[in-house]
């Protein structure tokens, strides 16, 4: 069988990590008998610059024929963000209903970390996709006046609460059995009571799950003094994206941090992509860490049913991020990125 993917490679260290990831996810497939067929697609910044917008108006239809996209990053100094981050990559999760952002957090043996005592830490953060704090409702009233007044309306609905509750109960169900609602009901009033009551209906379901519903503030700290007593963390949009930054520094920062996009169910292809942007401060130097790009690309393989080959990938450079000569500037090493992939190649090949 083969994998039909569409890869954006897109801006800045973008195209540098996807270009290390594609032979690797090739190297697995065919490991396996498979084969991937990859449809390049030339969307982001430049495409923008010459034509006004980051993707084409077809884009959702031309990801639609394609089994997985893997997606580098967005952004140039000289564009501005929305433009690019809305015009493509959020533009993307809209018109695909992508409703779930899944954040993996795994401490490698060997990578350094700024936290302590981070060994065998393994948790993701299922953070909802599409509303909260994030819709864009609102305004500015009395603008200029000196009495301005910004006014943001977080939005939650049950049917949107529920389906990222159903995916991170069934994850837990593979992983260790245990899932921590991030909620903040004690100080809001409305959104946040409402996730509560509806995540432990789902729970009800699922028997199985241990759930515990922790305030935002003391998963903060939790993350950092006792990382290893979490499992799967369910969180809103806005939540979901602070912690998980804050997560990703227990891995060793955001060279380390892969996620997916995907509609629970399975109707459309899923977009994964590393969690950080287009590192504009070091794209063009061949120095960006790819394991974030990698591990979506493991990810990618585990949703399309090929666990073996997504294995295979985990356990490469799982072994290759023991040794530090294979460590990117980031871990503080100083091999490169085409150095690191190779490193994993190889060891996918002498396995
Ligand atoms: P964007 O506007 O595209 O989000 P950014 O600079 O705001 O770009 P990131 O690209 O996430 O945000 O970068 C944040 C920091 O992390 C930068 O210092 C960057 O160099 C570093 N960084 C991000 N990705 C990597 C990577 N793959 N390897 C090494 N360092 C990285
Ligand atoms: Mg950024």
């Amino acid at each position: 069988m083969t994998v039909r993917l569409a890869a954006i490679p897109g801006d800045g260290v973008g195209p540098e990590v996807v270009a290390a990831t594609l032979p690797v996810l090739t190297a697995a497939l065919d490991s396996q008998g498979e084969a991937l067929e990859v449809t390049e697609l030339d969307w982001g910044a430049d495409r923008f610059v010459r034509e006004g917008a980051a993707m084409p108006a077809d884009a959702a239809e031309t990801v639609r024929r394609h089994d997985a996209v893997l997606f580098g990053a967005v952004g140039r100094p000289d564009v501005p963000d929305h433009e690019l981050v809305w015009g493509l990559i959020i533009g993307l999760r809209q018109q695909l209903d992508l409703a779930v952002n899944v954040r993996p957090v795994r401490a490698f043996e060997g990578v350094p970390s700024r936290v302590r005592d981070v060994e065998g830490v393994d948790l993701v953060i299922v953070r909802e996709n599409t509303e909260g704090e994030y819709v864009g409702a609102g305004g500015l009233a009395h603008a200029g006046t000196g009495h301005d007044l910004g006014i943001e309306v977080a939005v939650h609905s049950r049917r949107v609460i529920e389906r990222a509750a159903e995916h991170a109960f069934t994850l837990a169900e593979q992983r260790r059995g245990r899932l921590a609602l991030v909620t903040k009901s004690n100080a809001m009033r409305h959104g946040y009571p409402l996730w509560d009551a509806v995540v432990r209906e789902v729970g009800e379901r699922h028997p199985d799950v241990e759930l515990e519903v922790v305030l935002v503030d003391a998963m903060a700290a939790r993350l950092v003094q006792s990382p290893h007593s979490l499992d799967v963390l369910l969180a809103g949009n806005l939540f979901g994206d602070i912690l998980s930054d804050l997560a990703a520094v227990l891995a060793g920062g955001m060279g380390m941090a892969p996620s997916a996009n995907v509609l629970p169910g399975g109707s459309v292809p899923g977009v994964y992509e590393p969690v950080h942007g287009s590192a504009p401060d070091i794209a063009g130097k061949g120095i960006a860490n790819p394991t974030a790009c990698l591990l979506s690309g493991a990810m990618l393989l585990d949703d399309l049913g090929r666990s073996a080959a997504a294995e295979s990938v985990r356990t490469a450079l799982a072994a290759v991020l023991r040794l530090p000569h294979h460590h990117t500037p980031d871990l503080g090493g100083t091999a490169s990125t085409s150095q690191l992939a190779a490193a994993v190649l190889h060891e996918m090949e002498s396995r």
